[in-house]
């Protein structure tokens, strides 16, 4: 940590979500919202939380759910100072409502927000100067701003001796070829810490048959430590060193799965960052994937050290 802050470079949304489930939005339902969000934003929020220190690359508009968002983030320590304010097109924003069978459809105002106004200014290259670890989320790859801004990161940060953790989040159809598939390989190429849900693995190891072949692959490649994440059926760390840690999901009441990912993402990399061993980071991190799925809205879950250390705790895993 003592080199700089954890940087992430992506979107800033709002979220509005309906109340009951159902499907889609064709006639007025109840909604609630807006609610902070941003696979990013919610990331970064957990990683400033946490107590490690933390920055965000990204663009709001000005209007009262971007300035949301910035106080939101600002009030648990992100600095905010690289998040451009657009004069002219309105913070992101995703309707979301989940159908009975879990599935989810969403209603989407990003490419033309101002979520998509990321651009290198002076801010964005003071936070890229003092920055010791980039987390790259994958959401990001397939903004055309944000990759000028993420490769510089990813080049400062690696010349200062800083370190590169990398979550795909990133759908499939994406990855087709192209120039996504082609930023999705650079990334990956300087990556130390790998977070991919069990699905997202194979986007990295096409050509593996099973999980353990793809870890192995990864591990072969460069990579130093693999972390997949199993939602409601845990995580698994794996070291360059050979070394294996399991960590069983904490039970929880699952009422908004949104954010548990990026959540556990923030809470890892901020004990690592922080000096605790990867067992104990994984602990950690397992408890804010849980905590952040009890609470409806992808960032209203996120969680202080001490809130999590008196979770995992009490929970006795
Ligand atoms: P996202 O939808 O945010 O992208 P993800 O697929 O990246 O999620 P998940 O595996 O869903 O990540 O969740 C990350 C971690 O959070 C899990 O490994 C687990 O530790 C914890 N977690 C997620 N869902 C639950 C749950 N229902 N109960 C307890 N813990 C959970
Ligand atoms: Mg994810």
């Amino acid at each position: 940590e003592s080199l700089g802050p954890t940087v992430t470079v992506g979107e800033i949304l709002v979220e509005v979500m309906a109340s009951e489930p159902g499907d889609g939005f064709l006639e007025p339902i109840t909604l609630v919202g807006p609610y902070p969000s941003g696979a990013p934003a919610i990331f970064i929020d957990q990683v400033a939380k946490a107590g490690a220190s933390a920055g965000i690359v990204a663009a709001v508009g000005d209007d009262d759910f971007g300035r949301l968002n910035v106080r939101r983030l600002a009030a648990d320590g992100v600095d905010v100072s690289a998040i451009a304010v657009s004069p002219d097109r309105p913070t992101g924003s995703a309707f979301v409502r989940y159908r009975p069978d879990g599935g989810r459809d969403f209603v989407f105002n990003i490419a033309h927000s101002a979520a998509g106004e990321i651009a290198r200014t002076a801010a964005v290259d003071a936070l890229i100067a003092r920055a010791g670890h980039v987390h790259v989320m994958g959401s990001a790859l397939s903004m055309a701003t944000a990759w000028p801004v993420l490769e510089a990161a990813l080049d400062t940060v690696r010349r200062r001796g800083g370190t590169v953790s990398f979550d795909p989040n990133l759908r499939k159809e994406l990855l087709r070829g192209g120039e996504i598939l082609e930023r999705f390989r650079k990334v990956l190429a300087v990556t130390d810490l790998f977070l991919p849900s069990a699905e997202e693995i194979f986007l990295a190891a096409p050509g593996a048959a099973t999980e353990a072949d793809a870890v192995a692959e990864l591990l072969g490649r460069g990579i130093r430590e693999v972390v997949v994440k199993h939602g409601a059926a845990g995580a698994s760390r794996h070291g360059a060193d050979g070394g294996v840690h399991r960590q069983a999901a904490f039970p929880v009441v699952e009422v908004d799965p949104t954010g548990a990912g990026d959540c556990f993402a923030g809470a890892y990399v901020a004990a690592l960052r922080l000096g605790r061993a990867p067992a104990e980071a994984l602990r950690l991190a397992a408890a804010a994937g849980a905590r952040n799925v009890t609470r409806r809205g992808p960032m209203e879950g996120t969680s202080t050290m001490a809130e999590l250390e008196a979770f995992a705790a009490a929970s006795g895993a």
